[in-house]
Protein backbone atom coordinates (compact mmCIF):
# COMPACT_ATOMS: atom_id res chain seq x y z
CA UNK A 1 0.00 0.00 0.00
CA UNK A 2 0.85 3.19 -0.58
CA UNK A 3 1.50 5.80 2.18
CA UNK A 4 -1.10 7.58 2.28
CA UNK A 5 -3.14 9.75 5.05
CA UNK A 6 -5.98 7.80 6.85
CA UNK A 7 -9.42 8.76 4.94
CA UNK A 8 -10.84 10.76 7.55
CA UNK A 9 -7.87 13.28 7.64
CA UNK A 10 -8.61 14.01 3.41
CA UNK A 11 -12.17 14.30 4.56
CA UNK A 12 -10.96 16.94 7.16
CA UNK A 13 -8.32 18.67 5.01
CA UNK A 14 -10.51 18.71 1.77
CA UNK A 15 -14.33 19.88 3.95
CA UNK A 16 -15.55 17.17 2.32
CA UNK A 17 -18.79 17.04 4.69
CA UNK A 18 -20.84 14.84 3.07
CA UNK A 19 -23.87 16.71 0.82
CA UNK A 20 -27.17 14.39 0.61
CA UNK A 21 -28.24 15.83 -2.69
CA UNK A 22 -24.58 13.96 -4.16
CA UNK A 23 -25.28 10.80 -2.82
CA UNK A 24 -22.62 10.99 -0.29
CA UNK A 25 -21.90 7.82 1.96
CA UNK A 26 -18.34 7.41 2.09
CA UNK A 27 -16.65 3.87 2.96
CA UNK A 28 -13.69 4.46 5.14
CA UNK A 29 -12.95 0.97 5.52
CA UNK A 30 -10.41 -0.11 3.74
CA UNK A 31 -10.80 -3.79 4.03
CA UNK A 32 -13.68 -3.21 2.50
CA UNK A 33 -12.99 -1.25 -0.15
CA UNK A 34 -10.39 -3.62 -0.94
CA UNK A 35 -13.07 -6.40 -0.71
CA UNK A 36 -15.39 -5.02 -3.54
CA UNK A 37 -11.83 -4.31 -6.12
CA UNK A 38 -11.42 -8.13 -5.40
CA UNK A 39 -14.93 -9.32 -6.23
CA UNK A 40 -14.32 -6.95 -9.02
CA UNK A 41 -11.71 -9.16 -10.69
CA UNK A 42 -9.90 -6.16 -11.81
CA UNK A 43 -5.94 -6.23 -12.16
CA UNK A 44 -3.11 -5.04 -14.27
CA UNK A 45 -4.18 -4.19 -17.73
CA UNK A 46 -7.73 -3.10 -16.92
CA UNK A 47 -9.14 -0.04 -17.15
CA UNK A 48 -11.11 0.17 -13.95
CA UNK A 49 -14.36 2.81 -14.20
CA UNK A 50 -14.81 4.60 -11.02
CA UNK A 51 -18.20 6.89 -10.67
CA UNK A 52 -17.66 8.75 -7.98
CA UNK A 53 -14.59 8.17 -6.00
CA UNK A 54 -15.26 10.99 -3.24
CA UNK A 55 -12.71 10.90 -1.05
CA UNK A 56 -10.67 7.92 -2.59
CA UNK A 57 -11.31 4.38 -0.54
CA UNK A 58 -12.54 2.58 -3.24
CA UNK A 59 -10.16 4.11 -5.66
CA UNK A 60 -6.90 3.71 -3.60
CA UNK A 61 -8.01 -0.42 -3.63
CA UNK A 62 -8.47 -0.03 -6.97
CA UNK A 63 -4.98 1.36 -7.67
CA UNK A 64 -3.84 -1.43 -5.68
CA UNK A 65 -5.00 -3.98 -8.22
CA UNK A 66 -2.30 -2.54 -10.27
CA UNK A 67 -5.30 -1.63 -12.84
CA UNK A 68 -5.49 2.19 -14.63
CA UNK A 69 -8.14 3.97 -12.60
CA UNK A 70 -10.47 6.43 -14.44
CA UNK A 71 -13.00 8.51 -11.64
CA UNK A 72 -15.47 10.36 -12.55
CA UNK A 73 -16.87 12.72 -10.14
CA UNK A 74 -18.91 15.58 -10.13
CA UNK A 75 -18.10 17.35 -6.78
CA UNK A 76 -14.65 19.17 -7.05
CA UNK A 77 -14.05 18.84 -3.46
CA UNK A 78 -13.32 15.52 -4.18
CA UNK A 79 -10.94 16.03 -7.14
CA UNK A 80 -8.74 17.72 -5.15
CA UNK A 81 -8.40 15.18 -2.39
CA UNK A 82 -8.01 12.80 -5.33
CA UNK A 83 -5.00 14.78 -6.52
CA UNK A 84 -2.81 13.37 -3.92
CA UNK A 85 -3.38 9.60 -4.72
CA UNK A 86 -2.44 10.23 -8.52
CA UNK A 87 0.91 11.45 -6.89
CA UNK A 88 0.89 7.80 -4.94
CA UNK A 89 0.33 5.94 -7.93
CA UNK A 90 2.25 7.67 -11.21
CA UNK A 91 0.40 7.95 -14.84
CA UNK A 92 -2.33 5.19 -13.07
CA UNK A 93 -5.28 7.70 -11.97
CA UNK A 94 -7.67 9.75 -14.15
CA UNK A 95 -9.79 11.75 -13.14
CA UNK A 96 -12.37 13.15 -14.64
CA UNK A 97 -14.93 16.00 -12.88
CA UNK A 98 -17.70 15.05 -15.10
CA UNK A 99 -21.65 14.29 -14.18
CA UNK A 100 -21.68 10.44 -15.13
CA UNK A 101 -24.97 10.89 -16.08
CA UNK A 102 -23.37 12.95 -19.52
CA UNK A 103 -20.69 11.34 -19.88
CA UNK A 104 -19.20 9.15 -22.77
CA UNK A 105 -17.88 6.34 -20.66
CA UNK A 106 -15.77 4.25 -23.32
CA UNK A 107 -14.62 7.49 -25.07
CA UNK A 108 -12.58 8.08 -21.58
CA UNK A 109 -11.02 4.23 -21.15
CA UNK A 110 -9.33 2.19 -23.09
CA UNK A 111 -10.78 -1.78 -23.16
CA UNK A 112 -10.64 -3.98 -21.13
CA UNK A 113 -13.23 -1.35 -18.92
CA UNK A 114 -14.69 -2.96 -15.74
CA UNK A 115 -16.83 0.05 -13.88
CA UNK A 116 -16.81 -0.15 -10.45
CA UNK A 117 -18.16 1.61 -7.83
CA UNK A 118 -19.99 2.84 -4.59
CA UNK A 119 -22.71 4.71 -7.12
CA UNK A 120 -25.19 7.67 -5.33
CA UNK A 121 -28.31 5.94 -4.92
CA UNK A 122 -30.38 9.16 -6.11
CA UNK A 123 -28.70 8.35 -9.78
CA UNK A 124 -27.82 4.86 -9.40
CA UNK A 125 -31.00 2.75 -11.56
CA UNK A 126 -30.41 5.54 -14.26
CA UNK A 127 -27.14 5.10 -14.44
CA UNK A 128 -27.41 1.08 -14.89
CA UNK A 129 -30.08 1.53 -17.17
CA UNK A 130 -27.64 3.61 -19.45
CA UNK A 131 -24.56 1.55 -19.38
CA UNK A 132 -26.94 -1.67 -20.16
CA UNK A 133 -27.67 0.77 -23.53
CA UNK A 134 -23.50 0.05 -24.32
CA UNK A 135 -23.49 -3.00 -22.53
CA UNK A 136 -20.99 -4.62 -25.13
CA UNK A 137 -18.32 -1.36 -24.00
CA UNK A 138 -17.80 -3.67 -20.52
CA UNK A 139 -16.14 -6.83 -19.09
CA UNK A 140 -18.35 -6.69 -15.97
CA UNK A 141 -19.73 -4.22 -13.64
CA UNK A 142 -19.23 -4.07 -9.97
CA UNK A 143 -21.38 -2.00 -8.32
CA UNK A 144 -23.29 -1.03 -4.37
CA UNK A 145 -27.01 -0.68 -4.62
CA UNK A 146 -29.61 0.21 -1.98
CA UNK A 147 -30.39 -3.54 -1.18
CA UNK A 148 -33.89 -3.06 -2.59
CA UNK A 149 -32.50 -2.72 -5.76
CA UNK A 150 -30.05 -5.16 -5.35
CA UNK A 151 -32.67 -7.53 -4.66
CA UNK A 152 -34.35 -6.53 -7.99
CA UNK A 153 -31.49 -7.45 -10.07
CA UNK A 154 -30.82 -10.75 -9.09
CA UNK A 155 -34.50 -11.69 -8.28
CA UNK A 156 -35.57 -14.92 -10.60
CA UNK A 157 -39.94 -15.46 -11.95
CA UNK A 158 -41.98 -15.84 -9.34
CA UNK A 159 -39.90 -13.80 -6.60
CA UNK A 160 -41.24 -10.72 -5.30
CA UNK A 161 -38.84 -8.59 -5.94
CA UNK A 162 -38.84 -9.51 -9.74
CA UNK A 163 -39.75 -6.76 -11.43
CA UNK A 164 -38.94 -4.53 -15.06
CA UNK A 165 -35.58 -3.62 -13.48
CA UNK A 166 -34.90 -7.69 -12.99
CA UNK A 167 -36.05 -8.51 -16.74
CA UNK A 168 -34.02 -5.37 -19.06
CA UNK A 169 -30.78 -6.35 -16.87
CA UNK A 170 -30.74 -10.00 -16.82
CA UNK A 171 -31.52 -9.92 -20.52
CA UNK A 172 -28.41 -8.62 -20.83
CA UNK A 173 -25.98 -9.81 -17.81
CA UNK A 174 -25.79 -12.70 -15.56
CA UNK A 175 -26.17 -10.84 -12.26
CA UNK A 176 -25.06 -12.12 -8.95
CA UNK A 177 -24.68 -10.96 -5.44
CA UNK A 178 -21.03 -10.50 -3.92
CA UNK A 179 -21.95 -9.78 -0.60
CA UNK A 180 -24.25 -7.23 1.45
CA UNK A 181 -23.33 -4.40 3.53
CA UNK A 182 -24.56 -3.17 6.72
CA UNK A 183 -25.43 0.74 7.00
CA UNK A 184 -22.73 1.31 9.93
CA UNK A 185 -20.18 0.41 7.16
CA UNK A 186 -20.94 4.26 5.65
CA UNK A 187 -19.99 7.78 6.62
CA UNK A 188 -22.59 9.19 7.32
CA UNK A 189 -24.96 5.88 7.00
CA UNK A 190 -27.48 5.63 4.48
CA UNK A 191 -31.21 4.79 6.00
CA UNK A 192 -31.23 1.09 4.06
CA UNK A 193 -29.07 -1.79 4.15
CA UNK A 194 -26.79 -2.27 0.72
CA UNK A 195 -25.27 -4.82 -1.55
CA UNK A 196 -22.85 -5.06 -4.04
CA UNK A 197 -23.69 -7.04 -7.54
CA UNK A 198 -21.68 -7.28 -10.06
CA UNK A 199 -23.06 -7.89 -13.26
CA UNK A 200 -21.64 -9.11 -16.55
CA UNK A 201 -22.27 -9.06 -20.33
CA UNK A 202 -23.83 -12.20 -21.66
CA UNK A 203 -22.45 -13.12 -24.65
CA UNK A 204 -25.53 -12.57 -26.65
CA UNK A 205 -28.58 -11.53 -25.34
CA UNK A 206 -30.66 -14.20 -23.09
CA UNK A 207 -33.04 -14.27 -26.32
CA UNK A 208 -34.03 -11.46 -29.60
CA UNK A 209 -35.97 -8.64 -28.65
CA UNK A 210 -35.81 -5.02 -29.51
CA UNK A 211 -34.45 -3.26 -26.32
CA UNK A 212 -37.56 -0.17 -26.88
CA UNK A 213 -40.34 -2.91 -27.02
CA UNK A 214 -39.14 -4.89 -24.06
CA UNK A 215 -39.42 -2.08 -22.39
CA UNK A 216 -43.04 -0.94 -23.71
CA UNK A 217 -44.20 -4.89 -22.92
CA UNK A 218 -42.24 -4.45 -18.75
CA UNK A 219 -43.70 -1.41 -18.18
CA UNK A 220 -47.17 -2.85 -19.42
CA UNK A 221 -47.02 -5.94 -17.28
CA UNK A 222 -45.15 -5.04 -14.09
CA UNK A 223 -47.17 -1.21 -14.05
CA UNK A 224 -50.27 -3.64 -13.14
CA UNK A 225 -48.52 -6.36 -11.67
CA UNK A 226 -51.45 -7.64 -10.13
CA UNK A 227 -53.79 -7.90 -13.14
CA UNK A 228 -53.97 -11.19 -15.14
CA UNK A 229 -51.51 -10.65 -18.08
CA UNK A 230 -54.27 -10.81 -20.70
CA UNK A 231 -55.71 -7.93 -19.08
CA UNK A 232 -51.72 -5.76 -18.40
CA UNK A 233 -51.52 -6.76 -22.23
CA UNK A 234 -54.48 -5.79 -23.97
CA UNK A 235 -54.01 -1.94 -23.95
CA UNK A 236 -50.95 -3.40 -26.27
CA UNK A 237 -52.89 -5.57 -28.55
CA UNK A 238 -50.44 -8.58 -27.42
CA UNK A 239 -52.54 -11.99 -26.90
CA UNK A 240 -50.19 -13.47 -24.58
CA UNK A 241 -52.05 -17.42 -25.64
CA UNK A 242 -51.30 -16.53 -29.37
CA UNK A 243 -47.52 -17.38 -27.77
CA UNK A 244 -48.54 -19.70 -25.94
CA UNK A 245 -48.39 -17.93 -22.50
CA UNK A 246 -50.55 -18.69 -20.00
CA UNK A 247 -53.14 -15.10 -20.36
CA UNK A 248 -53.95 -15.92 -16.39
CA UNK A 249 -50.32 -15.42 -15.05
CA UNK A 250 -48.83 -12.63 -13.88
CA UNK A 251 -46.05 -10.44 -14.80
CA UNK A 252 -43.72 -11.53 -11.79
CA UNK A 253 -44.51 -15.19 -12.99
CA UNK A 254 -43.54 -14.75 -16.67
CA UNK A 255 -39.30 -15.53 -17.47
CA UNK A 256 -37.01 -13.10 -19.33
CA UNK A 257 -37.21 -15.55 -22.48
CA UNK A 258 -41.09 -15.04 -22.44
CA UNK A 259 -41.11 -11.03 -21.97
CA UNK A 260 -38.51 -11.35 -25.17
CA UNK A 261 -41.51 -13.13 -27.10
CA UNK A 262 -44.04 -10.55 -26.03
CA UNK A 263 -41.74 -8.01 -27.49
CA UNK A 264 -41.27 -9.88 -30.57
CA UNK A 265 -45.05 -10.36 -30.69
CA UNK A 266 -45.22 -6.63 -30.74
CA UNK A 267 -42.98 -5.55 -33.21
CA UNK A 268 -44.90 -8.24 -35.75
CA UNK A 269 -48.24 -6.73 -34.60
N1 LIG B 1 -16.56 6.05 -3.78
C1 LIG B 1 -16.67 6.82 -2.56
C2 LIG B 1 -16.70 5.89 -1.37
O1 LIG B 1 -17.03 4.72 -1.59
O2 LIG B 1 -16.42 6.35 -0.27
C3 LIG B 1 -17.90 7.73 -2.58
C4 LIG B 1 -19.22 7.06 -2.85
S1 LIG B 1 -20.63 8.10 -2.59
C5 LIG B 1 -21.88 6.87 -2.28
C6 LIG B 1 -21.10 8.64 -4.24
C7 LIG B 1 -20.11 9.55 -4.93
O3 LIG B 1 -20.63 9.86 -6.23
C8 LIG B 1 -19.86 10.87 -4.26
O4 LIG B 1 -18.48 11.15 -4.20
C9 LIG B 1 -20.58 11.91 -5.13
O5 LIG B 1 -20.00 13.19 -5.12
C10 LIG B 1 -20.47 11.25 -6.49
N2 LIG B 1 -21.54 11.63 -7.44
C11 LIG B 1 -22.84 11.92 -7.17
N3 LIG B 1 -23.53 12.17 -8.30
C12 LIG B 1 -22.63 12.03 -9.31
C13 LIG B 1 -22.72 12.17 -10.72
N4 LIG B 1 -23.90 12.47 -11.32
N5 LIG B 1 -21.61 11.97 -11.47
C14 LIG B 1 -20.42 11.65 -10.88
N6 LIG B 1 -20.29 11.50 -9.55
C15 LIG B 1 -21.37 11.68 -8.77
Amino acid sequence: MADLPPLREVIARHDLRARKSLGQNFLLDLNLTARIARAAGVGPGDSAIEIGPGPGGLTRALLETGAMVVAVETDARCLDALADLGDAYPGRLIPHHADALAVDLPALAPPPRRIVANLPYNVATTLLLRWLGEIDAYESLTLMFQKEVADRLVAGSGSKAYGRLSVLTQWLCETRREFNVDRAAFTPPPKVMSSVITLVPRPAPLAPARRDRLETVTRAAFGQRRKMLRASLKPLGLDPASLGIEPTLRAEDLPVEAFCALARALDDS
